[in-house]
C-alpha cells in the first residue's frame, strides 16, 4: 500500500514551528506536524521559557511560549480547519532524505515512514551553559526564576540599575556587556570568564576599560542564593567572591541543524542553516524557519514572521501547480 504524500511536513512545535503549522492550514493547506519527542521538548528555548515580557498580550502565560502554543494548536483541532491539521504528539523525526521523485521521506523517533513535498524544518537552538564543578546543574534555579538570563532583547530590562555579571569570555560576551552597561544605569557589572582566557578583540577591550568593566577569569566554584533562584546573592571564584543581583550567560549556542546537515543544506560558519527571505533552503522543497534560520534576530515574534513567509511561499508553489494542471487541461 502507498503511503500518503502530505503536502507540507513542520518539523518543530516552538515559536516558529506553531505559527508554521497555524498558518499552513489557515490557507487550506494539509499539514502533518512534529511537535517533536519529550527529549526534544526537553532540551528546547521554548521549553525553558518563562514570563515573555517584551511580546505584547503575552504577560499573563506562566510559560510564555509552551501555553500560547497548546492554545492555538486546541483552537485548530476545534475550528473548521482541524481536518487539515494531522499532528503526531510526542514524536520527533530523526532522519530525512529525499527521494528520486523530490518527496522528503522522514522517519520519526518511533521508528515510522512519513512522506511530504514541502518540509519547513523548524527544530531551534539551546543556549550554551557554563560547566561549574563539572555539571550544568548549579544554573537550572535560578534560570527557571530568571535571575539567569540569556537574551538581551528579551530580558535586559532585568538588569536596570543593579548588580550584574556576564558570563563567557568571547567578544559576544564582552558585546553583552557594553550593550547592558550602555542601556541599563548599572550600578557594578563584572565578566566572569569561568577559567577560559578571555578572548576580547582591541577595540572591545578598550570600551571594557572606559567603561571600568570587570573581567575575572577565576573558575566559578559555586552560586550562591535564596527562594529556589528567586534571589541570586553572589558567585564563589576560585580567590574571590563577587557580589551580584543578576546574571547573563552568553557562551554561544547548540544549533539543533542534524536534519538540514543529512540532506546536505548549505550551512554559516557557526551552523546555522543558510536560506532566502522566503526560508527557502539550498535543498529545493526544504524551509526553515525560527532560531535555526541564518542570519536573523533569535525571538519569537521573527520566528513567527519567518513561519508565516515559508507558509505562504509554499502555498503560492502549490496554487501555481493546480492553476497549471487547470489551465493545461483547459489547453487540451
Ligand atoms: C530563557 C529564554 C528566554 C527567552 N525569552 C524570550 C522572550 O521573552 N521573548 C522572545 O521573543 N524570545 C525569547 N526567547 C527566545 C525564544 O525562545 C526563541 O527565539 C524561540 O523559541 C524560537 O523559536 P523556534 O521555534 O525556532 O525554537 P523553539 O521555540 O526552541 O522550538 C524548537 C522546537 O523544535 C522541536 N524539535 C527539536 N528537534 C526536533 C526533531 N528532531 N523533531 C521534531 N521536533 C524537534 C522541539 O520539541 C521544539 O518544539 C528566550 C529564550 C530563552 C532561552
Amino acid at each position: 500500500m502507498s503511503q500518503k504524500i502530505y503536502p507540507v511536513c513542520v518539523i518543530g512545535g516552538g515559536s516558529a514551528g506553531t505559527m508554521a503549522a497555524l498558518r499552513t492550514v489557515l490557507n487550506n493547506d494539509e499539514c502533518l506536524f512534529f511537535p517533536g519527542s519529550p527529549k526534544d521538548k526537553k532540551k528546547s528555548r521554548a521549553f525553558w521559557v518563562r514570563k515573555v515580557e517584551n511580546v505584547p498580550a503575552h504577560l499573563s502565560y506562566k510559560r510564555g511560549i509552551e501555553d500560547p502554543n497548546a492554545e492555538t494548536i486546541k483552537w485548530i483541532m476545534e475550528s473548521e480547519f482541524k481536518e487539515k491539521l494531522a499532528i503526531k504528539k510526542n514524536l520527533g523525526i530523526i532522519s530525512i532524505k529525499k527521494n528520486q521523485d523530490g518527496t522528503f521521506e522522514l522517519t520519526d523517533s518511533k521508528g515510522h515512514l512519513h512522506f511530504a513535498k514541502y518540509v519547513i524544518l523548524c527544530t531551534g537552538v539551546m543556549d550554551t551553559q557554563p560547566h561549574i564543578q563539572g555539571s550544568i546543574a548549579a544554573v537550572y534555579d535560578y534560570a527557571n526564576a530568571q535571575t539567569i538570563d540569556y537574551c538581551l532583547i528579551c530580558d535586559g530590562h532585568h538588569t536596570y540599575k543593579k548588580n550584574v555579571t556576564v558570563i563567557g569570555h568571547g567578544n559576544s560576551a564582552a558585546w553583552v556587556a557594553i550593550i547592558l552597561h550602555e542601556r541599563y544605569e548599572l550600578a557594578s557589572l563584572n565578566i566572569l570568564t569561568n577559567g577560559e582566557k578571555a578572548q576580547f578583540q582591541d577595540e572591545t577591550c578598550k570600551l571594557l576599560k572606559l567603561y571600568n568593566i570587570g573581567i575575572n577569569e577565576e573558575k566559578i566554584l559555586e552560586i550562591k542564593g535564596e527562594e529556589k533562584g528567586k534571589i541570586l546573592t553572589e558567585f564563589i571564584l576560585e580567590k574571590s567572591v563577587l557580589k551580584t543581583d543578576i546574571c547573563f550567560i552568553s557562551l554561544g549556542m547548540i544549533v539543533y541543524n542534524e536534519l538540514a546537515k543529512e540532506l546536505g543544506a548549505a550551512l554559516d560558519e557557526r551552523g546555522f542553516v543558510v536560506a532566502d527571505e522566503t526560508g527557502l533552503t539550498s535543498i529545493t522543497g526544504l524551509y526553515v524557519a525560527g532560531d535555526l534560520k541564518a542570519n536573523t534576530r533569535k525571538q519569537i515574534y521573527t520566528a513567527w514572521d519567518h513561519a508565516v513567509s515559508s507558509a505562504n511561499a509554499i502555498n503560492q508553489k502549490i496554487r501555481n501547480e493546480k492553476r497549471q494542471l487547470l489551465l493545461d487541461r483547459i489547453q487540451k
